[in-house]
């Protein structure tokens, strides 16, 4: 008989360390290679090409080692390749790997269903509908609404970003680049205004009023299926919208009959510091969208609310081939069992204290740091000309290309984020220490202090 054994995966030390270029050699390589097959369209922020990965770390094809505060834009949550997450899924895949839910269920399916239920805000019976990617849950909780309403509008926020489907291109706020070309849209689509205290210094009262009166006015409650909300917006820069906001909306929803979505995708799944971020403003949505962490970097996404809205669908009408694969499912129970057993909703919060203290200490010292934001593990900085942050607060979209750029050649990944592409984001998985959070922030003043020259 053969040894089958396979050796075990080298050790990632979890520490940055560059040691070619970067790009190296190998990436350079491969990136040729890929410009050759792989669409345009595609492109990549950081064309280092990933060998491995553990906990906080990246290693690249040429030996680099990156701490990774992208996490793949908020997927791996618990870490890289965490080991229950890894040992659940292999599991799974070796005792059933796909028979699709819609043909012969499978009891990970129904687990995952009873932990959303349990974990999403709101003391009430609720049910779900696992997809494949986040813009699949949010096209899946909009039709659910329209069904349930049999009302044709749909209602967004400035800023918001939902997607890169036909309906979720035309729910984006920014045009570029996820849509410039690629007509015509779904129709029915408004966007009305959100709250970003740093920019319209409203109250939470007053810039619910403003949006409610954009909806009376412009769509008309009675036409409007419902209003899609990301309770921190992600791709528009972290937007943290003002107290009473969130919660007044809702109460406009209910009272109006209109479903009030939460696009809980980027800011779920104990990213914020509690379950869903909607909690942290005392506010019960009356459906949630999960997708990213969920499932520890497997494809998985969830719509789950209030059931009588859930079981508006005819049965067949929602559903699809991959929808709830039972690895994803498999391993979204290891993740919900690793927030239990590892408490990581309060390692989410050191990860603020710790982030959060140390930006606001950059910020005392570079003036370019208009606003520090966020909550949990997701938290932004808004970069502003020199000289302009007590006055016009000038977005300054260049300083982030150079930060996040000195950050990659020092061997720390960041992304950019904001409408006006002057956010830098953090976005780490719970693995990252506090001793790599200080590295990073010390990278990050350097390159700070480089623009400033
Ligand atoms: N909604 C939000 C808030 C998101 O952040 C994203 C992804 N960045 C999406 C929807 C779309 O998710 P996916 O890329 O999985 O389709």
């Amino acid at each position: 008989m053969t040894e089958t054994t396979s050796a075990p995966a080298p050790a990632v030390p979890q520490q940055r360390q560059i040691v070619t270029a970067v790009p190296g050699p190998k990436s350079l390589a491969l990136h040729e290679r890929r410009t050759a097959v792989v669409s345009a369209g595609v492109s990549s922020a950081l064309p280092v090409y990933i060998e491995r990965a553990h906990g906080a770390v990246l290693v690249d094809v040429d030996g680099n080692r990156f701490v990774d505060f992208g996490g793949g834009i908020g997927v791996t949550t618990v870490g890289h390749t965490e080991p229950r997450v890894v040992a659940a899924a292999s599991a799974q895949l070796a005792d059933v790997t796909h028979t699709l839910f819609t043909v012969t269920p499978y009891e990970e399916y129904v687990q995952v269903a009873e932990l959303l239920a349990r974990h999403t805000p709101g003391d009430w019976a609720k049910k779900s509908v696992l997809v494949n990617s986040g813009a699949e849950a949010v096209e899946n909780g909009v039709k659910i609404a329209r069904k349930h309403t049999g009302r044709r509008a749909v209602a967004v926020l400035d800023h918001a970003y939902h997607g890169r489907t036909n309906l979720t291109m035309a729910m984006n706020y920014k045009a570029h680049p996820y849509a410039t070309g690629f007509g015509p849209f779904a129709g029915d689509v408004y966007h009305a205004p959100n709250s970003y205290p740093y920019r319209d210094g409203l109250s939470g009262d007053e810039a619910a009023a403003r949006t409610i009166g954009y909806l009376e006015k412009v769509v008309g409650a009675a036409d409007l299926a419902c209003l899609v909300v990301e309770p921190i917006q992600g791709e528009g820069g972290f937007m943290v919208p003002a107290d009473g906001f969130l919660p007044a909306l809702q109460r406009w929803c209910t009272e109006n009959g209109v479903v009030m979505i939460a696009d809980e995708i980027q800011s779920g799944m104990a990213r914020s510091g509690s379950y869903f971020a909607s909690e942290q403003f005392g506010w019960e949505p009356d459906l949630v969208l999960s997708a990213k962490g969920i499932a520890g970097g497997l494809p998985l996404a969830a719509v789950t609310g209030r059931a009588e809205i859930m079981d508006a669908s005819h049965a067949g009408g929602l559903g699809g081939t991959f929808g709830g694969n039972p690895v994803s499912c498999a391993a979204a129970v290891a993740v919900f069992a690793a927030i239990e057993e590892d408490e990581l909703l309060a390692e989410a919060r050191r990860i603020e204290a710790s982030l959060t203290a140390g930006l606001e200490r950059l910020a005392e010292k570079h003036d370019v740091i208009g606003d520090v934001r966020g909550k949990g593990a997701m938290i932004a900085i808004e970069l502003v000309r020199p000289g302009t942050r007590e006055t016009s607060k000038t977005p300054y979209p260049e300083a982030v290309g150079e930060l996040v750029a000195h950050a990659a050649q020092h061997g720390v990944l960041l992304l950019s984020a904001g409408t006006y592409g002057n956010v830098l984001r953090f976005l780490p998985g719970f693995a990252v220490t506090d001793e790599l959070i200080d590295d990073a922030l010390s990278v990050l003043d350097d390159g700070l202090s480089a623009l400033a020259r």
